[in-house]
């Protein structure tokens, strides 16, 4: 990648208002997007915002775009004499859409201001340099971590070619997922709900086996507005029951365990040779995620499956719900690893929420 500023830039108080107005643009890309970054753009002239967007569902018009063409036409003779402030680097490469950087070359844009520069190799910092050798006042890497926490699941696909992943679970204040072989909902319905907003925003979902067979889970968003992601079960054994949601057909899933008779229109059986519990099967699904351009994986359990990642090391991201009942024993829940960081916690309803990330990634 070139190098840009050996510094993040110090930005004035207003125009750091501006680019966070694109990150939170950007978020309402979320789930649409993926593999995309989510990018939201603002073009300011003398302090106001004349347009504004984002990037809203993969394959079309980027942040870039929408802002230009949200100007109105009294406002368009001040393009030429604004500032776009983006919250990625503009892309450079003929994709599904022409290259942003040529659109602003082509408007006359005289300042950009971008947060973090595309990790993506075909830009990887050349349209900063396009349009700073074309006499364009470029500002790179502005308020970066922001940036680069936004976009934390693009940055980990990219760099390191496989989905980013988030571990989800719910415990009890005594630290229990739930009564061993029985379905225990532990959460009230506003953290269910925020679960549901979890699915929208994800590719894919993974459960294993024994919670496929006690939860009975459906595994689709139904309380949020929104996709379902892919439905991911474990079933080395073949145990799930053939009535069981997962196996419904209902929807895209994937079931990694070898193939029940029937015709399937929506269920992928992914069989692992010599398969087992004890096989490598978290690689062999990574892949199978990033050949399948799923860029987010969302784990939801049990706790054999979500130690099997804790254990291997094999997360991003880890979301606990925790909710005041005490169930005075059960299933224990997984730990937070040492090395986890807490980026940000709060109350949804009844239940407290808590997101750690990677201390040293992000
Ligand atoms: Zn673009």
């Amino acid at each position: 990648m070139a190098e840009i500023n050996p510094d993040a830039p110090a930005l004035a108080a207003g125009e750091q208002r501006f680019l966070r107005r694109c990150f939170q643009l950007a978020r309402l890309g979320a789930g649409s997007v993926s593999p995309n970054p989510m990018v939201g753009a603002v073009l300011a002239y003398d302090n106001r915002i004349i347009g504004e967007g984002w990037h809203q569902r993969y394959g079309e018009a980027h942040a870039e775009v929408q802002a230009i063409r949200a100007v109105a036409r009294a406002d368009r003779n001040l393009t030429p004499r604004s500032t776009l402030y983006c919250a990625l680097e503009p892309c450079f490469h003929h994709g599904k859409t022409p290259p942003c950087v040529d659109l602003i070359l082509e408007q006359k844009i005289p300042r950009v201001v971008v947060s973090s520069i595309d990790p993506n190799p075909l830009t990887g910092g050349q349209s900063v340099a396009k349009l700073r050798a074309a006499g364009v006042e470029v500002i790179a890497r502005a308020l970066e971590a922001e940036g680069r926490s936004l976009n934390r699941a693009f940055f980990t696909w990219m760099t390191q070619k496989r989905p980013y992943i988030i571990l989800k679970w719910a415990q009890s204040a005594d630290g229990y997922l739930g009564r061993a072989a029985e379905r225990t909902p532990i959460s009230g319905p506003l953290a269910q709900r925020l679960v549901h907003r979890w699915r929208s925003e994800v590719d894919a979902i993974l459960v294993g086996a024994k919670t496929a067979r006690t939860d009975n889970p459906r595994l689709d968003n139904r309380w949020y507005s929104g996709k379902s992601p892919l439905r991911v079960a474990l079933d080395f054994s073949g145990k799930i029951p053939g009535n069981a949601h997962l196996l419904d057909d209902s929807m895209p899933t994937w079931i990694l365990g070898g193939k029940r008779p029937g015709q399937w229109k929506n269920t992928t059986f992914l069989p692992l040779a010599g398969a087992g519990p004890d096989l490598d099967w978290i690689p062999f699904l990574l892949e199978k995620l990033h050949a399948g351009n799923r860029a987010i994986l969302l784990v939801e359990g049990g706790a054999y499956t979500l130690r099997q990642f804790l254990d291997n090391g094999c997360w991003d991201e880890i979301r606990v719900l925790e909710n005041p009942v005490r169930l005075g024993g059960g299933i224990a829940a997984p730990r937070v690893p040492e090395s986890a960081r807490l980026e940000t916690s709060g109350l949804i309803g009844t239940d407290r929420v808590e997101i750690w990330l990677l201390s040293e990634a992000w």
